[in-house]
């Protein structure tokens, strides 16, 4: 049976002139997750759809159909029977093809979109016809317009006609790359990876810093940040992990400056070395998860300060989120599972019993002038290792 994968996109339809480029690079996105072993598909566009049709016997639709639902762009995927644009064979088709599912119901509807407008019948009367086929063949069924248990779908397009009764939802947003490049603050925690997501969907492509402090924090804890940033590549792609030894800043900050700014000093540092990093490798932002209000270093004057650290823009995408809805997508995403594994932070390790919730600026200057800031950072960013992790790896 010639049966393939529809896809339908949302917003680049809106793009106007550049509407292609948006198009073709879903198209890159998608073939890069279709690998080998998902078998082998053409992908090809007609009409604001995409087509993704089995080259031969080694092509899992099933599979494919799961993978098209991380990649960023796509509004919805739907697997369906191909056949040629004659309403008798169309019909035929309907009762073949959807045997199971119609048996399930006991309503139904027929809904047909005539995009090929040289088809000769129009789509509420190809509805009807169908509509009456499939009463006359199943005798259990009922027509119900308002709430039935069943849409049968009739599209009338390019090359053929295509029948079909199940929709999944993609992710949705923009494909990853049509939007420049930011790098990510990734932590070990629950709202970094979401955060990154949230900003991936946008059409961002993403890289990723992360500040580990050994022997404070465990190989365990940086396997772990590894594992975060593999699980975003099915959404967004091949992922640049830089790794930066943060051990010495840490130890310096705790020797140099009072307790009560340890933690928006470091913080600084860490925005500062970001910053280094994004600019070497072309990123053009920096992305964290803060949420307003969810710890001391996130209030208004916190974030203040913590933004005062650089130059380039700051995307907050949970700013205004609260913790159950930020919980809520990283279950969706797959992250939730191994963010809660109990492994220290190199935050969590220096926390200062009684931080400053409204910092000065000034102040914190005052403070790292006590430290050699730009010859450490220099040194952090010497000594960060690069992982490029691809889409389709294990961790
Ligand atoms: P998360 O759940 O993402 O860890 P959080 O609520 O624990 O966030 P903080 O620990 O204050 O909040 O960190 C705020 C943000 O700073 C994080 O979302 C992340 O973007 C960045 N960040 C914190 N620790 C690290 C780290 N070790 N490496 C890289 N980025 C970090
Ligand atoms: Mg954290």
């Amino acid at each position: 049976m010639n049966e393939l994968i529809l896809v339908k996109y949302g917003e680049i339809i809106l793009k106007g002139l550049n509407r292609r480029l948006f198009e073709d690079q879903l198209i890159r996105n998608m073939k890069n997750v279709l690998t080998e072993n998902v078998g082998r598909f053409k992908v090809s566009k007609s009409q604001a759809t995409i087509y993704v049709e089995p080259v031969d016997e080694s092509a899992d639709i099933a599979k494919a159909v799961q993978k098209l639902q991380k990649v960023c762009g796509i509004v919805s995927i739907s697997r369906v029977a191909q056949v040629e644009k004659d309403i008798s064979v169309i019909q035929e088709k309907v009762i073949e093809y959807l045997k199971d599912a119609l048996a399930r119901s006991y309503t139904f509807k027929v809904e047909t979109k005539r995009a090929d407008k040289t088809f000769p019948i129009k789509s509420p009367d190809v509805s009807r016809v169908i509509g009456g086929y499939i009463l006359s063949k199943l005798t259990h069924l009922k027509v119900d317009v308002h709430h039935p248990d069943i849409v049968v779908k009739v599209e009338i397009r390019g090359p053929g006609a295509y029948v079909y009764f199940e929709k999944v939802s993609g992710v949705g947003g923009l494909p990853v790359g049509s939007s420049g490049k930011a790098t990510l603050l990734l932590s070990g925690g629950i709202d970094s990876p979401v955060a990154g997501w949230m900003i991936a969907k946008r059409g961002v492509k993403l890289e990723a810093v992360h500040f580990y402090s050994y022997p404070y924090t465990s190989e365990r804890a940086k396997n772990k940040v590894i594992k975060l940033a593999s699980l975003l590549t099915p959404y967004c792609g091949t992922i640049k992990l830089h790794i930066v030894p943060f051990t010495d800043i840490q130890l310096a900050i705790h020797e140099k400056c009072p307790q009560e700014q340890l933690t928006l000093i470091m913080r600084r540092f860490m925005m500062k070395i970001s910053e280094k990093i994004a600019i070497k490798n072309g990123a053009d932002a920096l992305i964290t998860g803060e949420s307003l209000g969810q710890v001391a270093s996130q209030t208004i004057q916190s974030l203040g300060v913590t933004n005062a650290a650089v130059d380039l823009p700051v995307f907050r995408p949970l700013i205004g989120m609260d913790k159950e809805e930020i919980v809520k997508i990283a279950k969706k995403i797959d992250t939730f599972e191994t963010s809660i594994l109990p492994y220290e932070d190199c935050c969590t390790v220096f926390v200062p019993k009684h931080p400053n919730t409204k910092p000065k600026l000034e102040k914190l200057l005052a403070s790292e002038k006590h430290i050699a800031m730009h010859e450490m950072i220099d040194k952090a960013v010497e000594d960060t290792e690069t992982i490029i992790l691809e889409p389709g790896e294990e961790f």
